[in-house]
């Protein structure tokens, strides 16, 4: 069968060292650091943790981050990312840590603005969170050659002011539980990205910022927010 109109591109991020990773899927987490539960306004005690979705193609891996539509608020939230090379449903501990693949430093970039609007109202966070370019990633770092980081620092500053610090160490749902809870919820599969939450400190951006997001062994991530496309 010949498709009626071309094919959208294959969405894939490149790897450290070379090739690049296609990606089928990506979760978010929303909420995984106590201390962001509470700025946030959330009882962060151990609840299940809940998801999101972004588009695959809302990932992007240049420089310049256009300034999106409809928003006067666009937060950043420095993310530890997962990517998966394999999957299955309701995943062991030890099952969740031999599918992942590797990690990289990602951005789950915010209209706050509209999330604060659908949180209120009881509507989805899509618009809030799934917009063109929303997902800012670096590099992805295979686990064959940095392990699986557990804990070590994870910051982002603006033009050079520090704005989030956290440590891995602090997530509620550390990643290979936190994948045993999302994979109760959908069957996971090999090219999914999952990003796991942002520490405390965020807050909004503006046209000429220049992002500077680390995590203490996977990587870094710099991007500077660009004119509205
Ligand atoms: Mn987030």
């Amino acid at each position: 069968m010949s498709f009626v109109i071309d094919p959208p591109p294959p969405v894939a991020i490149p790897v450290e060292g070379g090739g690049a990773f296609p990606v089928r899927r990506v979760y978010c987490v929303g909420r995984n650091y106590a201390a962001h539960a509470r700025e946030m306004g959330a009882d962060p005690n151990r609840e299940p943790p809940f998801f999101f979705a972004k588009p695959a193609d809302a990932l992007w891996s240049a420089a310049i981050v256009p300034y999106p539509p409809a928003t006067q608020a666009l937060h950043h939230e420095i993310e530890l990312v997962v990517a998966l090379k394999g999957g299955g449903a309701d995943l062991s501990r030890d099952q969740a840590l031999a599918a992942i693949y590797g990690y990289a430093v990602g951005i789950d970039l915010t209209r706050r603005d509209i999330q604060d609007v659908a949180k209120k109202a009881g509507r989805p966070w899509e618009m809030a969170k799934g917009f063109d370019a929303s997902g800012p990633i670096g590099p992805l770092h295979p686990a064959a050659k940095i392990g699986h980081p557990a804990k070590g620092a994870i910051t982002l500053a603006v033009n050079g002011q520090p704005r989030q610090k956290g440590d891995l160490a602090d997530m509620i749902w550390p990643v290979p539980e936190m994948l045993m809870q999302l994979s109760s919820l959908v069957r996971l599969a090999a090219g999914d990205l999952i990003f796991t939450g942002t520490p405390e400190g965020v807050g909004a951006v503006a046209i000429g910022d220049r992002l500077d997001g680390r995590i203490e062994g996977v990587g870094a991530l710099s991007v500077t927010i660009g004119a509205k496309v």
